[in-house]
């Protein structure tokens, strides 16, 4: 007999028929004459209830089915008469797999804290909450494998240990293979990394774009989607020391057409995820969020505004606001700076361009000005930055000046700077951090909610 997922069990076609069910239990309950059990095999947030029909089993048969126990089921699928669901089985037969000790299983009741459920992140994928937002992360990765392939991009694969720290995007993790307790040393004293693995110092990426800049000049356009190591000692709700990151990289487009590909892509997920996660996420709405559906909804129905730095701080200077850190030209804006623009003044998602070049990447294209950048970040509710990118700077001289005013080694930029030695174009690209897009789409508020095994500073469970 084959088993059926529950996620297929309301088929019209499977009904008055005999099924196999196999999954975890959430809940019994019931009398000596039927017992009750919600059946979840993470295939859906929906729970499939057994109809144990007392007569035909025994309280012993019944025992090791607690909440969290495996159980293998076979009986008929028929019309349910109680509220919250289609349909249920009466069971026929029923195998426990493996029991969990009620007295020692942690998630006996619902309702657990999002808190405690960090401290048991082993163990927390199998609540409502966690299912449904892993199975939504699950969508969404296919969303944007989905959108890149149907335009032609190409998945190319850069790598994660790297001898170049050149990006600056964030401080790195150093791999290395050497005695931390015996290190060797060059004659002024120094580490001596000719003895290290790669006879070179090596680190974990921060960012995949410079690799992606040189499959963009040969592949037309290309797109990375992988795990991004960054060891910033910041404790926030929005960032994590190992995320994954999205970074489409295009020949031949320029900001404009940079800002179209992001907010398209950006709705083509949101849209998705909306068709296909419908009941994960309602649920989570229910649980967290009242206005999730709605919001989602407003993103994907409504142009994102633009505008440039220069104005966006314009409007905060004269806004009258509070905030704890000051705004003026040239300031690094913060998060409560970027959600003051997107939650309070327009109510839209933004994408802020042409940044000063100070405090973004040598690599963005120069604007006229000579004090700006073609650079975009795309902004939204409850998350700020979940984009950041830029048209790239393609012109050889200003590239290598901006390279040595920033007292960056050639040793790390050779390779990158014969991009605009042979066939330079202009092209652009961006980065979305993933975790933010599922933080966003699931209507979770920290980061560590949204993916499997959160790596943050003091915390590395398993
Ligand atoms: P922030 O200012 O929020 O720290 P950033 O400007 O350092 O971000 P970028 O270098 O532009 O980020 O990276 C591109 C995208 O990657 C960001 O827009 C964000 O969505 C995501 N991102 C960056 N750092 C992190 C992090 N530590 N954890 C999770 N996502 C991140
Ligand atoms: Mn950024």
């Amino acid at each position: 007999m084959e088993r059926t997922m529950i996620s297929r069990i309301s088929d019209p076609a499977l009904l008055g028929t005999t099924v196999e069910v196999k999954g975890w239990v959430r809940t019994r309950r019931g009398n000596k004459h039927v017992q009750f059990v919600a059946l979840n095999d993470g295939s859906t947030i929906k729970n499939l209830q057994i109809v144990f029909d007392m007569t035909r089993f025994t309280d012993e048969q019944l025992k090791p089915i607690t909440t969290g126990a495996s159980l293998r089921v076979v009986g008929k699928l028929v019309e349910s008469m109680g509220k919250g669901q289609t349909c249920e089985v009466q069971a026929d037969e029923v195998e426990v797999y493996g029991t969990a000790d009620p007295l020692a299983y942690p998630l006996q009741k619902k309702g657990h804290s999002l808190e405690f459920l960090r401290e048991i992140a082993h163990l927390r994928p199998r609540t409502n909450t966690f299912g449904a937002v892993l199975r939504i992360r699950s969508a969404l990765a296919f969303a944007i494998h989905r959108f890149f392939n149907e335009r032609g991009f190409v998945y190319l694969n850069t790598p994660l240990i790297t001898s170049s720290d050149a990006e600056g995007a964030g401080a790195m993790f150093q791999v290395t293979t050497l005695d931390l307790n015996n290190l060797p040393r060059t004659d002024e004293g120094r580490t001596d990394y000719s003895a290290d693995f790669f006879g070179k110092q090596a680190a974990l990426t921060v960012s995949g774009q410079l690799e992606g800049e040189l499959g963009a000049t040969a592949l037309g356009a290309i797109y990375t989607f992988g795990p991004t190591f960054r060891a910033e000692n910041s404790n926030t709700p929005r960032h994590l020391a190992e995320f994954w990151m999205i970074e489409p990289e295009v020949a031949f487009l320029d900001i404009n057409g940079n800002m179209d590909l992001a907010e398209d892509f950006v709705k083509y997920c949101i849209s998705y995820a909306l068709q296909n996660c419908r009941d994960d996420i309602e649920f989570l709405a229910e649980m967290y969020d009242k206005e999730l559906v709605s919001r989602l909804e407003f993103v994907t129905h409504n142009d994102f505004v633009r505008l440039t730095y220069t104005e966006g701080v314009r409007i905060l200077e004269e806004s009258g606001h509070k905030f704890e850190f000051p705004v003026y030209w040239g300031a690094d804006l913060q998060s409560e700076h970027e959600r003051y623009l997107v939650e309070e003044h327009f109510k839209k998602p933004v994408i802020l361009t042409d940044y000063p070049a100070e405090i973004k990447a040598f690599y963005m294209k120069q604007n006229e000005d000579g004090r700006t950048v073609r650079a975009m970040d795309v902004l939204f509710p409850r998350i700020g930055e979940i984009i950041g990118g830029s048209e790239r700077e393609e012109n050889y001289d200003k590239l290598l000046r901006r390279i040595e005013e920033l007292h960056i080694p050639m040793k790390d930029m050779w390779w990158y700077l014969d991009t605009r030695r042979f066939g330079t174009v202009p092209h652009s690209g961006f980065g979305l951090g993933f975790e933010r897009l599922v933080l966003f789409v699931t209507g979770m508020t920290n980061i560590r909610d949204v993916i499997p095994f959160p790596r943050t500073p003091n915390n590395c469970e398993f």
